[in-house]
């Protein structure tokens, strides 16, 4: 189903789209068709941006794996947001078990759609969508296969018709996979990410990645929250420690993102879980729900679009601000052992004009494992330009703010930088050759 502009649009130019006519941006990227694009990949396109662009700032809720309450600090996050004024959407698109009808007292209800897609349940104000509400038996297993299972999450983000928001509060699939990866980059420009974890060590790496994963697709992590942290009692409210805690705080701190706060694990919220009421709602004056008020405050201060571009967004959106590039060099062309190379050369760069302002050659820093992606990040560098490298590699450069092109071949750095930023570098397959 297409909203009732794309339609005219195509009908316009003869069932070919032209221009996303939603707002008057002439640089907003649904304006333009992108390189290879077909005319209905261009329309879908369109139509999902038409509908986000609307939303001021979107909040992925993510986790590295099941059960950890993901879908509970997203339901109590979206109220918190709703109840300080602010108008809210909430996605429930765990396409394994979308448990947020349940939570929100929904279970049963049945979508309406409109001539432009499908509307999302209004909850006093609260705009509430989940892939729950399209299955018929809330018993019955759902089976879909990879790819089915992309098809349905684009479909979903781009038919409901959320209109004008503050914020959209998305409850992903879980882990770092396929399907919060189709979330995430269908999505495009999200604001944030909440990573939720639980305090047992093994949640440790779990976290890790997800951490990761935010910094390969350049999503702000907003923070970790670590939930089922101690034993908070019915009856006074003293919260005592179960497992160990503070694992989430560590992790937060080691991995230099921030650490949002600990829920601890409460009869009342499994209860206002199983029996649709929001908790913080419903709790207002519990320690726990004090305790989640704090975890949602910075979100309330967010700015919108935090995201910040990448190198290649800046060259496509003609951004005036200079970037540095990074090649590790061998007789004075791209060598493919970048962690061994004896200099890098720096080259800076205009990425509105595609064009080379300087180029300094530096000798590389002793080899130690794990130096260079500081050492390039305390010269300025915003992206560096490699043959081959190893996925631990990648991750830390990811880590530093370095975006990472890999793969391409020995040539000099001019060539490579210029054909980078005419955007025709071949970048081949990831020959680690050490
Ligand atoms: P996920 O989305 O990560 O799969 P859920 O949010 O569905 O996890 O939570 C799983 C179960 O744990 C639910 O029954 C929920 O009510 C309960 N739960 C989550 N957090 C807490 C907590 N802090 N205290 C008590 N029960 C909790």
């Amino acid at each position: 189903m297409r909203p009732k502009e794309i339609e005219k649009n195509l009908e316009e130019h003869g069932g070919k789209p032209a221009a996303c006519n939603t707002c008057s941006d002439k640089d907003c990227s649904a304006a333009k068709r992108k390189k290879g694009e077909s005319d209905q990949d261009f329309a879908d396109r369109q139509q999902l941006e038409s509908r986000l662009c609307r939303i001021r700032r979107k909040i992925v809720i993510l986790s590295g794996k099941g059960g950890v309450g993901k879908s509970t600090v997203a339901v109590n996050i979206a109220v918190a947001l709703h109840m300080a004024g602010k108008r809210v959407g909430l996605l429930d698109i765990d396409i394994h078990g979308p448990s947020i009808p349940t939570m929100l007292g929904l279970d049963g209800k049945t979508l309406q759609g409109e001539a432009n897609g499908l509307l999302p349940i209004d909850l006093d104000g609260l705009k509430v969508m989940s892939l729950g509400f399209l299955l018929p038996d809330p018993d019955q297993a759902v089976i879909w296969r990879g790819p089915m299972k992309n098809g349905v999450i684009k479909q979903f983000l781009k038919d409901v018709t959320w209109g004008d928001l503050d914020y959209l509060v998305i409850d992903s699939p879980p882990g770092t996979g396929d399907e919060p990866l189709s979330v995430c980059q269908l999505i495009g420009k999200l604001d944030g990410s909440v990573i939720v974890t639980t305090p047992q060590k093994v949640a440790a790496v779990d976290v890790r990645k997800s951490i990761t994963f935010c910094r390969q697709l350049h999503v702000p992590v907003l923070g970790v929250v670590e939930n089922m942290s101690g034993f908070a009692c019915p009856k006074c409210g003293e919260i005592t420690p179960i497992f160990s805690t503070g694992g989430g705080q560590r992790i937060a701190s080691d991995m230099k993102v921030p650490f949002l706060g600990s829920i601890p694990m409460d009869v009342a919220i499994a209860m206002s879980g199983d029996n649709g009421l929001p908790f913080i709602d419903h709790n207002a004056d519990s320690p726990t729900a004090k305790i989640m008020r704090e975890i949602v405050r910075p979100l309330l201060a967010l700015e919108p679009a935090a995201a910040s571009a990448t190198i290649t967004e800046k060259i496509e959106n003609k951004e005036n601000t200079n970037m540095k590039i990074a090649i590790p060099l061998a007789d004075g062309k791209l060598s493919a052992h970048f962690g061994h190379c004896e200099r890098f050369t720096l080259i800076e760069v205009d990425p509105a004009e595609k064009k080379i302002l300087k180029r300094e050659d530096l000798e590389a820093p002793p080899h130690e494992p794990g130096l260079l992606p500081k050492w390039l990040a305390e010269r300025g560098a915003n992206l560096i330009i490699a043959g081959g490298m190893g996925q631990r590699a990648q991750n830390l450069f990811c880590e530093h703010g370095i975006e990472v092109v890999i793969g391409a071949p020995a040539e000099t750095p001019e060539n490579l930088v210029s054909s980078y930023l005419a955007g025709t570098l071949k970048s081949g397959e990831n020959v680690c050759d050490h």
